[in-house]
């Protein structure tokens, strides 16, 4: 089945709002197997909305919209339809009596304007709005639907659960559609793609391969008849997948480094104390972002200077000899820190995020260091020169490391 989204709403053409409505709705068609082939945005116009649907119609089974249903000469979503089919729209009374019932339990008499929220042509049912005033519209004619929404997410985001999805559901029995997404790091994408590269260019399983903060992403997507015949499809790819580039996989799905490394640490019952310096506590800031954390996270300490370095325990030999931004220095600041908050496990980060040099050593060098006192994992970065870029995958290179060494040291 083949769909389209319109955002509607000139505020949307104004660049005064962006348009997420159809970027959640788009995020849910693939596991209806619905597929997604066009998306625009229309302003609140009602010839130009017309022409959207008529043509939407043409090339597409099934037109979802969010917006224009409201009570305002603006809100066109109704009328544009009703063109569009050639219908005349009528007033509902039962609905002009559910919007009396809305505006009365708020204490205020119903705004004349709202009754054309109670239209409805022939070729449409209501789709009922439990956090607004604005009933959906289900509309169909000629074999193809349209499934117009709200604008706002509160409402659009239950009316989809609670009505939409469901009834979809049972609409399209014929395929459904399944992802998986492997994330892997340490290898480039160019070296990736060509390991696996008998796999790309298939329709179905479609493999895709995108280069991400956290590594390399492999997302393997298949259509099939049920969830079972679609796993299976997706087994061999994934299967390939692991034994070319298992060592560099490190998680799934929406699976974020911190929330990986997170769970080795509380299935080891190991705890962790990190140091940084250049990335100024993004690396601390990533690790508390996971609930769970307050179980396994002794603390994080920023040092911006050699001073501060060697208060918190790192040697003022090994600053000497090596400078703040070296592989030693990540080592002492690892081990320090663990050491100092009594943690099984430490990390310390160190290197260069601008503006210039620091100490003759080039902008986007950093070091990363993971201890347990007997075994460590090292490693340079050469980053792009790019403060932001350096704070994002820093950290999560360094967290992929730490997840590393609790699989070697178990
Ligand atoms: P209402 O009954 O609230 O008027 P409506 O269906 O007429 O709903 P609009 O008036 O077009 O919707 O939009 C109402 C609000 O919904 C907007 O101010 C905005 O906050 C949100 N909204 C509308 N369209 C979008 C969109 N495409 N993406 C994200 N938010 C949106």
């Amino acid at each position: 089945m083949k769909a389209e989204i319109i955002g509607i709403g000139t505020e949307l053409l104004m660049g005064e709002l962006t348009d997420t409505n159809s970027a959640w709705i788009a995020s849910r068609l693939p596991a209806l197997g619905i597929q997604l082939q066009w998306v625009s945005i229309v302003g609140d116009d009602l010839p130009m909305l017309t022409e959207a649907f008529k043509s939407g119609m043409k090339r597409s089974d099934i037109i979802f919209t969010t917006g224009g249903l409201g009570p305002t000469q603006d809100d066109l979503t109704r009328e544009a339809i009703a063109a569009a089919f050639g219908e005349t729209p009528t007033v509902q009374p039962e609905v002009v009596e559910d919007l009396e019932r809305y505006f009365a339990a708020r204490g205020t008499p119903m705004p004349q304007h709202n009754i054309k929220q109670a239209n409805l042509i022939p070729s449409a049912r209501f789709v009922p709005n439990r956090n607004g005033t604005a009933p959906g519209w289900w509309a169909e004619r000629d074999g193809k639907i349209i499934i117009c929404m709200p604008g706002p997410p509160s409402e659009n985001h239950s009316m989809w659960q609670e009505q939409i999805e469901p009834q979809l559901a049972e609409l399209i029995e014929d395929e459904v559609t399944i992802t998986r997404n492997i994330k892997t790091m340490g290898m480039s994408e160019g070296a990736v793609d060509e390991v696996i590269s008998e796999f790309f260019g298939v329709e179905n399983p479609y493999l895709g391969i995108y280069s991400k903060a956290d590594g390399i992403h492999l997302r393997v997507i298949a259509r099939a008849k049920s969830s079972e015949s679609a796993r299976a499809m997706i087994a061999p790819v994934e299967l390939a997948i692991h034994d070319r580039l298992g060592e560099y996989v490190w998680g799934y799905d929406d699976e974020t480094p911190e929330q990986a490394a997170g769970k080795s640490l509380l299935a080891k019952g190991l705890s962790l104390a990190v140091m940084e310096t250049c990335t100024g506590g993004a690396l601390t800031n990533s690790i508390t972002n996971v609930p769970e954390s307050i179980s396994y996270f002794k603390g994080g300490l920023v040092a911006y200077d050699g001073a501060a370095l060697r208060a918190i325990g790192v040697p003022a030999a090994v600053l000497d000899n090596h400078g703040v931004v070296s592989q030693q220095t990540a080592n002492a600041m690892a081990e320090a820190v663990r050491r100092n908050l009594n943690a099984d496990l430490g990390v310390g980060l160190s290197g260069v995020t601008g503006p210039g040099e620091l100490e003759g050593k080039p902008l986007g060098l950093a070091y990363i260091s993971v201890t347990n006192g007997k075994r460590s994992r090292e490693m340079e970065m050469r980053l792009p020169p790019r403060q932001v870029t350096i704070k994002r995958r820093v950290p999560n290179q360094a967290l992929i490391e730490l997840r590393r060494l609790i699989e070697e040291i178990s």
